[in-house]
């Protein structure tokens, strides 16, 4: 039975690189009808565990990364909180103790301090001396009586290699004696990340710990623990790390100027601010942020792009397919088909996925997938009237693809606004409304509104042209005043589709309200 874990710390936001992770655990475990665990590593947290919680697991399963066991579903297993299994881990340091795999050490911090700048000097490898190691009751209680408090220790080995099969990276050999004795107690009793890890992984029966390369460098001090106490070894699996858009070093949130240098990202983010503000939300980049998940969350992305897209960050198939179902990709999912080399995030062919994603989604659906939007912002409310529905769906069917996130309805808002409280652009209002000869014209045009029948885009455009002839005028000299007058914008959607969403009505009082600037 495959049992895989992914263990975020609760930092409050979910990474590119966190969630590829995760995905990647979640896939080889459905595909090995196995069970994935969620584990929280909040060892070095106090406070807030909760809410810095709730936008992993919120963006979990946004994209359909569930859980089997861990937090909100429980499990046989339980608690998978670290911070409330100490008492797991305390067991385990005793055992360590006891079996002569660590040790209470009384060195004072400084010391080990002057030990290591002593190595430094002399340009060799610092190995602790372990003078403060306790190694009867009697050295203990010497060591009290100086007012030193204990830590405790792994006793590492110092020569020898240890070889590791890691299912991505193959065999790796780690020198035991670029080990150092690791600190796995504090002096108050409280366990390190290290020593809780392994012991979760035994306790939850973790058969393949699947996590970023970046943990490759600890799996030596794990693995000693695991032995000294008896646990049989999990398969490792050390995933290259996500890269930075055009390049091989690693992402990170922290590193936005730079990637706003990249044209792609620029306009992901752009894209994404212009929404948000709509929203209401704050824009700035440390919490609206193309690297965490919920960006995407927010902007309305497919949860199916992005987990596509995410899947071909660092796997592949072959060499072409590209497009993939959960399903194909729980079926065809394999660490052999992972790469070794760094895979950089790219944000353009995120939002090719994500276009073609939006452009198969049925109309049933796009129109659940906008509404949110439109009652977050006031302009719909819920439960949404049929009439309302039908707008949408026209809306959506006129856009077409210039709606590629389900936040891009808001880009829509004339629909939805009462004509007497549609605003208008200063620059339609300077540049379509105040030339001369407008407002006449705009009346004229009115007049034929109002009896055109039915009144419906193709027989709205057969008006028009009509108009321009009678009138001896160009298209553009009537169009852009008629769009201006009803949308209060510059652009959008097709004129005639426009009209006949808005309907006669709103049209007329429209144009009658926008002849207030037109001369
Ligand atoms: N909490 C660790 C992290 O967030 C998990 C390490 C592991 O998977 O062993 O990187």
């Amino acid at each position: 039975m495959v049992r895989t874990r992914f263990a975020p710390s609760p930092t409050g936001y979910l990474h590119i690189g966190g969630v590829r992770t995760a995905l990647f655990n979640w896939l080889f475990t459905r595909r090995h009808g196995g069970q994935f665990i969620l584990r929280i590593d909040d060892t070095d947290q106090q406070r807030h565990v909760e809410e810095a919680l709730r936008p992993i697991l919120d963006g979990l399963r946004w994209l359909g990364v569930e859980w089997d066991e861990g937090p909100d579903v429980g499990g046989p297993y339980a608690p998978y909180y670290q911070s409330q299994r100490l008492e797991f881990y305390q067991k385990a340091v005793q055992r360590l103790l006891e079996v002569g795999a660590a040790y209470r050490d009384y060195a004072r911090p400084e010391e080990i301090q002057a030990e290591r700048e002593a190595a430094q000097r002399e340009k060799r490898p610092f190995v602790y001396s372990r003078r403060w190691m306790a190694e009867t009751a009697e050295d203990a209680r010497r060591f009290e009586s100086q007012g030193r408090q204990a830590v405790v220790r792994l006793k590492m080995p110092r020569e020898g290699t240890l070889v590791i099969d890691d299912l991505i990276r193959g065999r790796v050999e780690f020198d035991w004696s670029q080990e150092q004795d690791h600190v796995i107690q504090r002096a108050d009793g409280t366990c390190l990340y290290h020593l809780a890890s392994v012991v979760d992984d035994y306790e939850f029966r973790i058969t393949h710990v699947i996590r970023a390369e970046e943990h490759l460098s600890n799996t030596p001090r794990q693995v000693f623990i695991a032995q000294a106490l008896g646990y049989p070894l999990p398969q490792y699996a050390h995933l290259p790390f996500v890269a930075e858009p055009g390049s091989r070093v690693k992402l990170s949130k922290r590193k936005l100027d730079k990637y706003l240098k990249n044209k792609e990202f620029a306009e992901r983010v752009e894209h994404g601010r212009r929404i948000a503000a709509r929203l209401g939300l704050a824009t700035e980049l440390e919490v609206f942020n193309p690297v965490v998940v919920d960006f995407y969350r927010q902007v309305g992305y497919l949860p199916e792009a992005i987990v596509n897209y995410l899947a071909l960050l660092g796997w592949s198939l072959d060499d072409k397919t590209e497009m993939f179902t959960r399903e194909e990709l729980i079926r065809h999912f394999s660490l052999e088909g992972v790469n070794k080399a760094p895979a950089s995030f790219d944000p353009q062919k995120l939002w090719a996925f994500q276009d073609r994603y939006m452009r198969a989604v049925p109309m049933e659906k796009k129109i659940e997938l906008v509404l949110p939007y439109l009652e977050k912002v006031g302009w719909v409310s819920a439960p949404a009237s049929a009439a309302v529905r039908q707008k949408v769906a026209q809306i959506l069917q006129a856009a077409g693809d210039r709606i590629k996130t389900a936040g891009d309805i808001l880009d829509y808002g004339y629909f939805f606004t009462p004509d007497d409280r549609l605003e208008y652009e200063p620059g339609a209002i300077e540049k379509r409304l105040r030339a001369p000869g407008v407002a006449d014209r705009l009346r004229r045009f009115a007049q034929q509104l109002a009896q055109v029948e039915p009144f419906e885009p193709a027989m709205l455009e057969r008006m028009m042209h009509d108009f321009v002839m009678a009138e001896g005028i160009k298209l553009g000299d009537i169009i852009h005043a008629v769009r201006a007058a009803v949308t209060g914008t510059t652009v959008g959607l097709g004129m005639f589709d426009a009209l006949a969403i808005l309907g006669r009505e709103s049209c007329l009082a429209r144009i009658e309200r926008a002849l207030q600037y037109a001369v």
